[in-house]
């Protein structure tokens, strides 16, 4: 089974000042790639898992829209905006296969501040640009995020 641990307010303190400073760094760049160029992460432990009908690919699941979580807006922006893909990654080392596989432009990763700031450092050498969204609850279920910032990152362009 696995142990979900958060970190400890200090720490989350430096994770929100790296990821603030990187979000800052890349927003530049990353407005000027179209939309079918980005590719979007959003966490397995938003979606409601007592009614999700998300299926499941091995390392993420793919949203239905069943309506059970904000992760349904989310895909619904991202199919009218054209991106190229949602993905409800379980973890790290799906993240960076799929950016591997899919070589987008640049990714938008909504997340608690501990993975946002594992997932700037894993892109640093991928020559693309991330915008990082973070969970306003976080935890290893029922986690949320607000959906205005979400879809203000989403809609960046130059
Ligand atoms: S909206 Fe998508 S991710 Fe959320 S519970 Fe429904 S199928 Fe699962």
């Amino acid at each position: 089974m696995k142990v979900c641990k958060l970190p400890a307010k200090s720490k989350e303190r430096a994770y929100k000042s790296f990821t603030d400073k990187h979000n800052k760094l890349q927003a530049g760049k990353f407005a000027l790639v179209p939309f079918n160029k980005r590719i979007v992460f959003a966490p397995h432990c938003m979606r409601n898992v007592a009614g999700c009908a998300a299926a499941d690919k091995g390392g993420y699941y793919v949203c239905a829209e069943c309506g059970g979580c904000k992760i349904n807006a989310i895909s619904k922006l991202v199919k009218q905006l054209n991106y190229k893909a949602l993905y409800i990654a379980k973890g790290g080392r799906t993240i960076e296969k799929i950016v591997k596989e899919e070589n987008p432009e640049a990714v938008v990763g909504i997340a608690c501040f501990f993975e946002g700031d594992h997932a700037f450092k894993l892109l640093k050498d991928a020559h693309m640009s991330v915008q990082f969204t973070p969970l306003t609850k976080d935890g290893c279920t029922a986690t949320d995020t607000d959906l205005a910032e979400v879809e203000r990152v989403l809609k960046q362009t130059n």
